[in-house]
């Protein structure tokens, strides 16, 4: 079937949106037409070489859509269903499935179809990759069953995308990966998609102090809604000020949890020279490849830990549906994470505006 998609073909080149041939759904595959996707920064790094993949490419990784239609295995989604996609699929089977570690599963392959078969995404006869398997910049999408989670139809479907990506990425950072504890002290750094996701999740945890971090004032300002209690500016606008320091002295002795919810070699050292002993770096954004991470190795003392999260720990088919029900209940703010919605035709628009660092979140949003 025909649709729309952008396409990637050159590190550092834009998106062309172009007609693409997407194929019938194979046993275990669905069908799904696209209504909204969010911009999220892995599309960018892949955009410029610092995530490895081949091309040409239709990148997106943050989808919802309605399912058009199922393949003969399918079980868990029928069509008409509405379900939001996540790049977290797993196995089942190998050492880190078996642990519980869906997240972190290593064999990808059998959510995938096999060298020789018909591409899923094709153009004129050549294939087309999908971006973290899944494509969401395009109007149709093909993916494993595993990739989905059916979600009530009430919820809002540019709303539900987010939980995709950067919100399970933050909220499961907090909830999940550091297990931010009721009454603890919290910084974030970085108040975007994923920092604020990251906030919104230390408040549910109960975190009694969040401090936010960033270089741009009005996104301290928007991070206090999202229930940051302190605000830190950083960077030209404060060019004196220490971080580290300031942090020391409104936690009174270093935080509990920290987050560099950026992905910078500076900002994560910064994190773990502000935690309090015992206290806990988490490591959220993805840092270029080329920056190295030094730290004093005087500080590991007093058990200060520094660990990764990717993709929040999630087990995403249990933690989408809790997410979208806290939202329901007004308890996980996603209408406020939407800073705008564009069509799949102002894609490189909604690429730059992210780059530049001034919006929360851009959604793709498809008729
Ligand atoms: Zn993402
Ligand atoms: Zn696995």
């Amino acid at each position: 079937m025909k649709a729309r998609a952008a396409i990637f073909r050159e590190i550092g080149g834009s998106l062309t949106i172009e007609e693409i041939d997407v194929d019938e759904p194979g046993p275990q595959e669905v069908r799904v037409r696209t209504a909204a996707c969010g911009v999220c920064h892995s599309d960018l790094h892949f955009m410029q070489g610092n995530i490895a993949g081949p091309r040409p490419t239709v990148p997106g990784h943050e989808p919802a859509g309605i399912v058009e239609s199922v393949g003969s295995e399918v079980r868990l989604v029928k069509p008409g269903d509405h379900v939001i996609a996540c790049t977290s699929m797993f196995c089942g089977q190998c050492t880190q499935c078996m642990l519980g570690r869906l997240h972190l599963c290593t064999d990808r392959r059998p959510m995938r179809r096999r060298k020789g078969e018909r591409p899923r995404l094709s153009q004129d006869g050549q294939e087309l990759f999908q971006f973290a398997d899944l494509s969401g910049f395009a109007e149709l999408m093909l993916l494993h069953e595993k990739a989905l989670v059916r979600i009530d139809d009430d919820i809002p479907l540019a709303q539900a995308s987010l939980v995709g990506c950067g919100v399970t990425t933050g909220v499961g950072a907090a909830l999940n990966t550091a297990k931010v504890t009721p009454g603890s002290s919290v910084v974030v750094f970085g108040a975007g998609g994923v920092g604020n996701s990251v906030i919104q999740g230390a408040r549910i945890a109960g975190a009694r102090q969040i401090i936010a971090v960033d270089i741009f004032p009005q996104k301290l300002e928007v991070a206090k809604g999202f229930g940051a209690t302190h605000t830190i500016l950083v960077g030209p606008q404060n060019p004196d000020l220490d971080p580290v320091k300031e942090i020391k002295k409104l936690s009174q002795g270093g935080v509990d949890f920290a987050f560099d919810a950026v992905g910078n070699a500076t900002l994560a050292s910064q994190c773990f020279y502000a935690l309090a002993p015992r206290g806990l770096a988490v490591i959220v954004g993805a840092i270029p490849r080329g920056q190295t991470l030094t730290l004093e190795p005087g500080h590991f003392y007093v058990e200060k830990m520094i660990t990764g999260s990717i993709m929040g720990s999630n087990r995403f088919h249990i933690e989408a549906p809790q997410y979208l029900e806290l939202y329901r209940q007004g308890r996980l703010d996603l209408d406020s994470m939407i800073t705008e919605r564009m069509p799949l035709s102002e894609v490189n628009v909604a690429l730059e505006a992210m780059s530049s660092g001034e919006v929360t979140r851009t959604v793709l949003t498809f008729d």
